[in-house]
């Protein structure tokens, strides 16, 4: 298939690992941002191909990972309610809140359904008028558009039994507050190309610049990590920290134009919740006061429920990548991809069901 064969070839990978490892001449620590490419590494082996001394760290760019409990636990009170029907897409589902999950909440009666566009929610709404429809409107910039097109699209056709329960976050933020923990230990970043091809990168040089960080933007197939990686540790040997992009198929500078005027109009920024991280200052968008009146959690009223995060799962040790996903004492016993404690555990982006499912089985008894 074009542009995934063409960027899997195993003759090209050799080529750039050993240019890799021509160029290392000391340890470092890379992060990658986006779950995609957490999932596209240890699925192809890449960290382990990789030298000695480059340490692959999984951050938080797992969407369904970083959705606080407290939303999967709203998710469920709304979708519980009579009147209500509840869509998302399917792996939203599964992401265990407090006491259950939203398949429980369907096989004890509620309307939750799974859908394939936000437009399709829409289109449910306008055909159940006597019905409340709510849409699951969680990840990062990649998935805003389409959730904002949506509303505007709700106001537009005079939709008014339509709202979005929204928990949307946004990378640079995420960046900043990884680089001012005092834990820290990453030197470097590739970003997440699909995020760049909405937002451009105009947000990153200053990052670079204030922690002396190489960041490059990186696609998903093994060659486009594989680039990224070379890219970064270049840099890092040569003393440079600046931005690259290193997906220029997918990626300009000012990003998608039409996409970004949309987000503006629809949503405003705000501080929002990590799961297993915290809050982080202005790291999520909500909905603008003109499109107030589609916020689920005020519609609904659910704005006061609070809860926290479960005492054994250490998700937000790995997201930060204070720990690899083996060494929480819970992985593949108490937590396994079918019961999982916590969202990392959940999403095939998340870290600790890449491990689970690519041979990462060394499980911890201590
Ligand atoms: S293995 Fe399970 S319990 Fe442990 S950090 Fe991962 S998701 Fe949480």
């Amino acid at each position: 298939m074009k542009y995934l064969d063409e960027f899997s070839d195993p003759q090209l990978a050799g080529k750039l690992i050993e240019e890799i490892k021509a160029v290392t001449t000391r340890r470092w620590s890379i992060m990658e941002v986006c779950g995609g490419q957490t999932h596209s590494i240890i699925r192809h082996g890449i960290d382990q191909l990789l030298p000695d001394e480059i340490e692959m760290i999984h951050g938080p760019g797992c969407p369904v990972c970083v959705t606080p409990l407290e939303i999967i636990d709203k998710a469920m009170e709304i979708a519980s309610r009579p009147g209500v029907i509840f869509c998302s897409f399917g792996d939203m589902l599964r992401v265990p809140g407090s006491d259950k999950d939203l398949f429980r909440v369907k096989s004890e009666g509620g309307d939750v359904r799974v859908v394939y566009s936000p437009l399709d929610a829409l289109t449910i709404a306008r055909d159940n008028p006597d019905r409340q429809v709510v849409f699951f409107g969680i990840g990062f910039e990649t998935t805003a558009p389409a959730n904002a097109m949506t509303v505007y699209q709700a106001k537009r056709l005079g939709v008014e039994n339509f709202s979005l329960l929204v928990s949307h976050v946004l990378v640079p933020p995420a960046i900043a507050a990884i680089m001012e923990s005092p834990t820290c230990r990453v030197q470097a970043f590739l970003a997440a190309g699909h995020v760049c091809s909405v937002m451009g990168t105009e947000e990153y040089p200053s990052l670079c610049e204030k922690y002396e960080i190489p960041i490059v933007v990186t696609g998903f197939e093994p060659l486009d990590i594989l680039e990224g990686i070379r890219r970064t540790v270049l840099q890092l040997e040569s003393g440079r920290h600046e931005l690259e992009n290193a997906y220029p198929r997918a990626v300009r500078a000012e990003g998608n134009a039409a996409a970004r005027r949309m987000l503006t109009d629809v949503f405003e920024v705000t501080d929002r919740g990590w799961r297993g991280i915290g809050t982080i200052p202005d790291s999520g968008w909500q909905l603008s006061p003109g499109y107030r009146d589609y916020d689920a959690e005020h519609r609904f009223a659910v704005t006061g429920i609070h809860t926290a995060e479960s005492a054994v799962c250490r998700s937000g040790e790995v997201l930060q990548g204070l720990i690899k996903p083996h060494e929480c004492a819970a992985f593949g016993t108490l937590c396994t991809p079918r019961n999982p404690l916590g969202a990392t555990m959940v999403s095939s982006e998340g870290a600790c069901a890449a491990y689970y499912l690519y041979r990462r089985l060394e499980v911890s008894h201590a």
